[in-house]
């Protein structure tokens, strides 16, 4: 029989154990151990059972269990201690409260995932663990951040394995009613609902969870509501499931309806309009065509709105994979904001430019949503250092007259939240020898040193025997799903060795990530595992997206090496990669494995986890690995750039792989002393905790994204809209002009005197620049000598600029622009003077994209 309606009968609490529903519907038990503990304490088996979420556990502990503890005085008293910790915990003012009073007032955090706790399994892979470890560490330094995306009916798929390794998919239907998340409601107790204008005059309503991130609120949109047709209710039935329509119609709900579930947000409890709005990924652009609409609903122009919206919105671009990056037709587009549905003020032609990849290259049929997110906003971000160097050059056509370094996308380079992801006993042996202010602030790293050998070795072991055990425990239960017996299992309790040193792969598959790499030789990989005094043994899991055969094909033959008789207690393959397996995984692992084809990782975080723990990165020189490796903290398998047979590429690449394994990675692992410690491991781990230690916390990403991005556009924002937006209207017109006139633009000729032909370091140039402006003022422009070492085709790589100043009016839209330059550096040198435009409200000069060029 099947139910007609389901719902979840929530637990009544006896007066004593109220403060336990604070602190269950609150996520900070998730990186809260002392809270999960006070849970598990209730019931162990139950807690295990629940899949340790707290609000599930009281759902499913009986009356009676309950009231016995609501009589129990010790646990009260833990319930109470617990609750006023998080009390003071929300309450505490946090680093954000040291800045300036022009900080933003609250900041927008738009992402289609969010990967939270494995409880709310609303993300697929990296890009929504760090959206949720972007809030919790935002909830921690008590920066005022709103997040907002989509709640999904079934989430991300759950992963299994069919008898012969294919992937096989479910989609558990979750309740959120059983979720740790609460309804927006209306005051008179109706659920609060916004929507969305859909073609053929249809309408998307959609109600709003609140998830609580520590201080943090997460609004999640749900369109499966009575209203909305069959159709409607499905939009958000699961993450990346759907092809283009579907997932368009996500993007909207996401962007358009996000902007107004914080309007509904701000009306309902009084919480201050987001200063700043932050696209995580470009999914979430819409939002942006929302906010112009709701300017020029204020009485804008659309050009002037655009410059509004442009001075608050913060871009963050994650893939340098064209294929990883959303496209739509323009007719689709067409379709959801054209005609009938048009935006009143928002021509479908004018979004359309928005997406429009019209540069060399560029596809004139297709409306490109990084692309939009680009031009949607002032101030862009890459993921590392490596991945902000790769966009500037896949986005160079957007600045066409600038060379890739000047293209306005810079890099922050990711992090992860240190609380999720330590394992308690590596936290708690920080706090033994260094201090609380490790967990809590990140801080003393550099006091590594004063743990004892012994006690990483003895604490690495734990988690290394831990991980063997889950690992056991999940093959067994995978077997019995690829239709094994229990009795055929037993050596399924003899896999892996909590001795043996331990290698981790783990991630989603997509080709460049090369889940196979290690089975290019595949019996070099056998002669690794099964060495008599020095083997290793390998732990990987990770999800191939449901549409993606090719990686699928890849899981299976991964999965047809383990099944190997000869290896199987060497080399597992874990299905259903996720946020409660990746917590065991990382810190069990000794050495964590990365090998996409570089550049395509644009950062990477996993490794980072591993590192946090004591785990040694061995890794392709790409995303973070590329900025921090240091030669002392891990290893960098070399990569055979330049190498255009992908085949040839994958065979080096391996075989470099297997020789560090070998003679690096096992040799040092296994050369003990008197003590049989690995001393010289022991010093790579030290070492790799000092070093990176600090740099991969998401604590340090935030802060640098609050003060290299929120604050400036913050500031940006105010200027824009402050006097009637008169910033944002005097900046439209302003460029608008610049536009129309700057193809007259140009340097006439340039004088210089100064030096002869045996310039000499110290010597100073006197540059005049003689340059047509026809109607545009001198005061709009910067004219610029560029200037740096050249190559013997004379290309000039730039070192260093010299603004000019306007020295002469001819009247006649010429002008003489003059300055001098010192010459500092020998070897060949050389220069150029280009004309750029020059405005207050640019956040950097090559923003408008135009240029004249000498
Ligand atoms: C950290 C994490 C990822 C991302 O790892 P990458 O190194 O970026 O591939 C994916 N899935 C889970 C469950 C994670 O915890």
């Amino acid at each position: 029989m099947r139910a007609i309606r389901r719902f979840t009968v929530r637990t009544v609490l006896p007066a004593p154990l109220a403060p336990l529903a604070e602190l269950a519907s609150n996520l900070r038990w998730s990186w809260h151990k002392p809270t999960r503990e006070l849970f598990e304490s209730m019931d162990p088996l139950a807690w295990v059972a629940s899949y340790r979420d707290p609000g599930a556990l009281l759902g499913a502990l009986g009356t009676e269990r309950l009231e016995q503890l609501a009589t129990d005085p010790e646990f009260v008293g833990r319930v109470d201690r617990a609750a006023a910790d998080l009390r003071d915990y929300l309450a505490r003012p946090g680093w954000y409260a040291s800045l300036g009073a022009d900080a933003p007032r609250a900041i927008a955090y738009f992402s289609m995932e969010f990967g939270i706790t494995g409880a709310l399994p609303q993300y697929s892979g990296g890009l929504g663990i760090l959206a949720g470890d972007h809030l919790k560490s935002a909830s921690d330094l008590a920066v005022p951040i709103v997040g907002v995306g989509l709640f999904y009916a079934t989430g991300y798929f759950k992963q299994s394995l069919s008898r012969d390794g294919w992937q096989q998919e479910t989609y558990p239907v979750l309740d959120p009613d059983g979720l740790p998340l609460s309804l927006l409601r209306e005051e008179d107790g109706s659920p609060a609902r916004v929507s969305v204008d859909l073609p053929g005059g249809r309408t998307l309503f959609a109600q709003v969870w609140k998830a609580q991130v520590g201080r943090v609120p997460l609004l999640l949109l749900d369109s499966d509501v009575e209203g909305n047709d069959e159709a409607a209710r499905g939009i958000t039935d699961r993450l990346y499931g759907g092809g283009g329509e579907h997932r368009l119609q996500q993007e909207l709900l996401c962007g358009v309806g996000g902007v107004r579930a914080l309007r509904l947000w701000s009306r309902l409890t009084g919480a201050p309009t987001p200063e700043v709005y932050h696209t995580n990924e470009g999914h979430a652009g819409f939002l942006g065509v929302e906010r112009i609409r709701e300017h020029v609903a204020a009485g804008l122009e659309f050009g002037e709105a655009l410059e509004a919206v442009r001075a608050a919105t913060v871009f963050t671009t994650h893939t340098p994979v064209p294929a990883g990056i959303d496209r739509f037709g323009r007719d689709q587009i067409e379709l959801y904001f054209g005609s009938d549905n048009a935006l009143p003020g928002v021509g479908v032609e004018k979004i359309l430019a928005l997406g429009a990849e019209d540069y060399p290259g560029g596809d004139p049929s297709v409306f490109n949503m990084a692309v939009m997110g680009l031009r949607l906003a002032q101030r862009a971000n890459g993921v590392s250092q490596l991945h902000g160097a790769v966009s500037r050059g896949m986005f160079q056509g957007l600045w066409s007259g600038f060379d890739a370094p000047e293209v306005p996308i810079s890099s922050i380079t990711n992090g992860v939240h240190a609380p999720t992801w330590v394992a308690p006993e590596v936290i708690a042996m920080g706090k033994q020898y260094i201090g609380t202010e490790l967990v809590s602030e990140g801080k003393g790293f550099e006091k590594v040193d004063q743990v004892p050998d012994e006690e990483i070795w003895r604490t690495r072991r734990v988690l290394r025997g831990r991980l063997v055990e889950d690992a056991r425990r999940r093959l067994k239960l995978s077997w019995m799903q690829r239709g094994a017996s229990e009795a055929e299992l037993a050596w399924t309790r003899d896999v892996l060795d909590p001795d043996v040193l331990t290698i981790g792969f783990a991630r989603r598959v997509p080709t460049y990530k090369r889940l196979t790499l290690m089975l290019r030789d595949p019996e070099r990989l056998r002669a690794l595992l099964l060495h008599p005094e020095r083997p290793v043994q390998l732990v990987i899991a990770g999800k191939s997206h449901p549409a993606d055969e090719t990686g699928k094909r890849l899981i299976q033959q991964m999965v047809h090496f383990a099944d190997d008789p000869a290896v199987r207690h060497r080399i597992v393959f874990l299905p259903n990669y996720d946020i409660t397996m990746a917590k065991t995984l990382y810190p069990g692992c000794d050495v964590w494995l990365n090998n996409p084809l570089r550049p395509f990782e644009a950062c990477g975080t996993s490794g980072m986890k591993s590192a946090l723990n004591g785990g040694l990165n061995l890794s392709i020189l790409d995303g973070w690995w590329d900025e921090w490796f240091d030669g002392g903290n891990g290893w960098a398998i070399p990569t055979a750039d330049g190498i255009d047979d992908p085949d040839r590429r994958d065979d080096l690449e391996a075989a470099a792989l297997y020789d560090l394994v070998e003679n690096s990675v096992a040799a040092r692992y296994y050369d003990r002393d008197e003590r049989g410690l690995p001393t010289r491991w022991l010093e790579m781990v030290r070492h790799t905790l000092a070093s990176l230690g600090p740099k991969v916390l998401a604590s340090r990403m935030v802060q640098d994204y609050v003060q290299q991005l929120y604050v400036p556009a913050a500031r940006a924002g105010r200027a824009a809209t402050a006097d009637g937006a008169a910033g944002a209207r005097d900046l439209a017109v302003w460029k608008a002009g610049l536009r129309q006139h700057w193809d007259r633009v140009r340097v006439d000729h340039v004088e210089s005197s100064g030096v002869g032909d045996s310039a000499q370091i110290g010597d100073v140039v006197q540059v005049r620049a003689f340059v047509t402006l026809e109607s545009i003022r001198p005061q709009d422009v910067e004219v610029q000598v560029v200037h740096g070492r050249v190559n013997d085709a004379d290309e000039l790589r730039p070192s260093g600029i010299v603004p000019l100043t306007p020295a002469e009016d001819f009247g006649d839209g010429r002008h003489r622009f003059e300055g001098q330059l010192t010459l500092r550096q020998t070897g060949p040198f050389g220069y150029t003077v280009r004309v750029l435009p020059h405005h207050e409200g640019l956040a950097t000069a090559a923003e408008v994209g135009l240029v004249a060029n000498a």
